[in-house]
């Protein structure tokens, strides 16, 4: 079936009637860069009036909950850490909570920024390789072990991503039975306000090039982070909605766990690419998510 449109008040309402529950991507949905979407923190609160549940999820692994939450204070949304899922949490939920690393005493070799060393500390779990950022050279490389301590090598964005933290993580995936290969995320392509930039999944594919190992890989599009989601709040699919501005992320991620999904125009996604059938169908297409506000 091809996307319903929603533009009167009408086709709002029941849009808003039908769901329970709002998973919503930040960038292109409620901001853009530094730059708040119009409406936005109205519809949320319209939202939150009615008891709706509201849970903000990224693929930002770069980004702590609690630095997400000061973001959202800044362009006037009031957000509860609770309510915030990044990638990086997912990672942290992930390694404590299903591969029990709170109970094995195993640490994380991490390629990634503070946003996911703070996650992952914050559930107990140490992580390594922080330091690694000096160069190194051929004579100094047969220093680069396998650390027996090393029950997973976990990888996001990282702006000081280096040769050195690179052979670490390789070693340990190649030489450290049992090891655990997890990637926030494989966005190819990040925003950086004027361009796109590399994003994860670029840095990420040299390891898997040297490695020959695949990442499990918990962001958008892929599974992983939806069902931390849904297992953690106790959603009910069906009374579930993902709001996102890209078709391949966004409405692929709740198109996979079986959610509606509503796309809006405010981001990636244009009205052509919306009704084009070969990509990943919304259920729904509005121009904006401040299109809800006027039901305020
Ligand atoms: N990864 C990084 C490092 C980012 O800065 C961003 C967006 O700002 C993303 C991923 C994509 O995030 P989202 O899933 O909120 O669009
Ligand atoms: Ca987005």
């Amino acid at each position: 079936m091809s996307p319903q449109k929603l533009e009167t008040n009408s086709d709002l309402q029941s849009f808003v009637d039908r769901y329970d529950t709002f998973l919503f991507d930040c960038d292109g949905v409620i901001w853009r860069g530094s730059t708040i979407v119009d409406g936005v923190p109205e519809a949320l609160d319209m939202l939150r009036s009615l008891g709706k549940r509201l849970i903000f999820v990224t693929n930002n692994s770069n980004t702590s909950r609690k630095d997400y939450v000061k973001k959202f204070a800044k362009l006037g949304i009031t957000a509860a850490v609770e309510e915030i899922f990044s990638s990086a949490y997912a990672t942290a939920v992930y390694l404590s909570d299903v591969a029990k690393f709170g109970t094995t005493n195993k640490s994380a070799y991490v390629i990634g920024g503070n946003g996911i060393r703070t996650e992952l500390e914050d559930v107990g779990i140490k992580t390594l390789g922080r330091e690694h950022t000096v160069p190194i050279d051929l004579s100094s490389l047969a220093e680069v072990e396998p650390n027996p301590e090393v029950g997973a090598v976990v990888f996001g964005i990282d702006y000081d991503v280096s040769y050195r933290k690179l052979a670490h993580a390789h070693v340990n995936l190649v030489h450290n039975e049992g090891c655990l290969f997890i990637a926030t995320n494989d966005d190819r392509t990040l925003p950086g306000g004027k361009y796109m930039y590399p994003g994860c999944g670029s840095l990420l594919s040299s390891l898997k090039s040297s490695s020959q190992k695949t990442p499990m890989v918990m962001g958008k599009p892929n599974k992983p982070m939806l069902d931390c989601v849904m297992r953690k709040y106790d959603l009910d699919a069906a009374r579930t909605c993902m709001i996102g501005d890209r078709l391949d992320t966004d409405v692929q991620f709740g198109i996979s766990g079986g959610l509606a999904t509503l796309c809006v125009l405010t981001g990636v996604a244009d009205e052509q690419s919306v009704l084009n059938p070969t990509s990943p169908q919304a259920t729904y297409y509005t121009s904006s998510l401040g299109n809800l506000a006027q039901l305020a």
